[in-house]
């Protein structure tokens, strides 16, 4: 972790706005796609460095980083994104931060014990409903065969929680093709989920946002690409 300065920031940040740019285009003028910024593994001032050029939303993994930095910079007008696997005993702590979208709601367990402690606080959360497309171990979120199922089961029985749509985490893999072809899951079951409502499709980090973006992706966590 280093301290990086604005102009090194600035180019970084121009390098991934123009990779969406061009993936983005080839998709359709029309395909908005948004940027969040993962903050976990640099600090703080890089992340006020990166909003004075232009930058709003921002991503966490771990609620205790997101608070903190919630709470250091909450003078500026920035969008929270968690993006990582909650614990149930940290539930009332996110419920409380009230962040712009929980991407990482990855169980129909975890979503009932969310609703019921958005409930008794009267609040409600956006959330993303996770899916595990490259049905890895290590990973969280639902299989893809289920989240249609679960979608539409956390509408029904959730009311506090508000579901935008789907999030993954592309296949750790070297070859391309499986990587595709989770995003390409993702993205199946995303436009189902369109007629239903759903805006959004989060899928792509640093090293495959391109990729993602081509397969339909309309919201991008990119990390370590602004950060390096
Ligand atoms: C860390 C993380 C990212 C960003 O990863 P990079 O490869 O550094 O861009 C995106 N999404 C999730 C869920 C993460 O945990």
């Amino acid at each position: 972790m280093a301290l990086l300065d604005k102009e090194h920031l600035r180019a970084n940040l121009d390098e991934v706005i123009w990779n969406i740019e061009e993936a983005r285009i080839s998709v359709s003028e029309h395909h908005i796609v948004q940027l969040v910024a993962v903050g976990k593994y640099t600090q703080i001032e890089n992340i006020a460095t990166l909003y004075e050029l232009g930058q709003r939303a921002f991503g966490e993994n771990q609620i205790q980083q997101l608070k903190e930095r919630m709470h250091i910079l909450e003078a500026l007008p920035l969008q929270w994104h968690m993006i990582g696997t909650l614990q149930k005993n940290k539930i009332n702590n996110l419920i409380d931060l009230r962040p712009t979208l929980m991407q990482s709601l990855d169980s129909i367990a975890l979503a009932q014990e969310l609703n019921k402690k958005l409930e008794a606080k009267n609040a409600t959360m956006n959330c993303l409903l996770q899916i595990n497309a490259a049905k890895e171990e290590s990973k969280s979120g639902v299989l893809s065969e289920e989240a249609l199922d679960i979608y539409q089961e956390i509408k029904e029985n959730c009311q506090n929680i508000t579901l935008k749509g789907v999030m993954t985490i592309g296949a750790h893999s070297e070859d391309t093709k499986l990587i595709q072809e989770s995003f390409e899951a993702t993205h199946k079951i995303y436009e189902k989920l369109e007629k239903e409502g759903a805006t959004i499709c989060s899928m792509g980090m640093s090293g495959d946002y391109q990729l993602a973006i081509k397969c339909g992706s309309n919201l991008v966590r990119v990390g370590s690409a602004l950060f390096k």
